[in-house]
């Protein structure tokens, strides 16, 4: 990647559709958030700063699902213009909670039921879809919203033109380093054996169970999990509600082929 006259790599962070999360944790790095600024030419950051600059990229961070045409074609400027896409947050690299109508004719029907026969003027609605449904996505850093560590690792290396390092095991490894109970010994339906670590099981350290907020991680044994819920008692439509939530199409080739299950 080149630098500009300053030495400063250029980037850009957008948002599409999703809770605005992502950005805003970047906000919340409040004593890094000049070291950020200096080390590299923020040139575009809706939610910091208003001279956002349309040009040529060497890096874009993207937030959020593609939920609108305008939305899709925004994304095919930024993939454009950009020599580097990092998707950031389970909306962009999942789809996100919105993505949870796997199918389309689903989608159709829920979205029916809300918005009726209206004819939308200015907005095309589609079904929400993550950002590698369209453009092709150099790295992914999921979170729901993503950790203040790993962004800060992940912008660390990217500045210096490495790949971002995630944690490659699951939330169940932070759930035993933090030296919890398992819930699923005590019948609590909690995804942390398919879900990806980093969040330092935050839900489980407070007696919640992980409901796959950072998205599947590699490897995960859907099969295994599937299993064992229903092994616990669980219906077929429960456990897909639960594992596409919020990895949306993460799950979905795994959660299609499961169809036959159904009671
Ligand atoms: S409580 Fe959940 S995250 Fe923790 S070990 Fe059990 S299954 Fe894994
Ligand atoms: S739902 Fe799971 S991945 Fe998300 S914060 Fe809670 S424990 Fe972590």
């Amino acid at each position: 990647m080149e630098k500009d006259k300053n030495g400063k790599l250029k980037i850009g962070i957008y948002e599409l559709t999703g809770c605005a999360g992502d950005a805003l944790l970047i906000l919340d790095c409040e004593k890094e958030l000049v070291s950020i600024f200096k080390a590299a030419n923020i040139q575009s950051f809706l939610m910091a700063k208003s001279d956002n600059i349309d040009g040529e990229l060497d890096v874009a961070l993207v937030e959020g699902s593609v939920t609108t045409e305008k939305e899709k074609e925004e994304l095919l400027d930024i993939r454009k213009r950009a020599k580097v896409v990092v998707g950031i947050g389970t909306c962009a690299c999942f789809g996100g909670i919105q993505a949870v109508f796997l199918d389309k004719k689903e989608w159709e029907k829920n979205f029916k039921k809300v918005y009726g026969d209206i004819k939308m003027k200015h907005v095309k609605p589609v079904q929400s879809k993550p950002i590698n449904a369209y453009i092709e996505v150099d790295y992914y850093l999921p979170g729901c919203p993503i950790g203040k560590e790993q962004f800060l690792s992940t912008f660390n290396r990217i500045i210096r033109g490495n790949p971002p390092e995630l944690y490659g095991f699951p939330v169940c490894v932070e759930c035993k380093w933090n030296e919890n109970d398992c819930l699923l010994n005590k019948d609590i339906p909690c995804l942390g054996p398919v879900t990806r670590a980093g969040c330092g099981s935050i839900c489980i350290n407070h007696n919640l169970p992980c409901v796959g907020c950072w998205g599947p991680v590699e490897d995960a044994n859907l099969t295994s999990e599937f299993k064992l819920l229903r092994e616990k008692g669980f219906d077929y439509d429960f456990i897909k509600k639960k594992m596409a939530t919020f990895s949306g199409t993460g799950m979905a080739d795994f959660l299609g082929k499961l169809e036959g299950e159904k009671k």
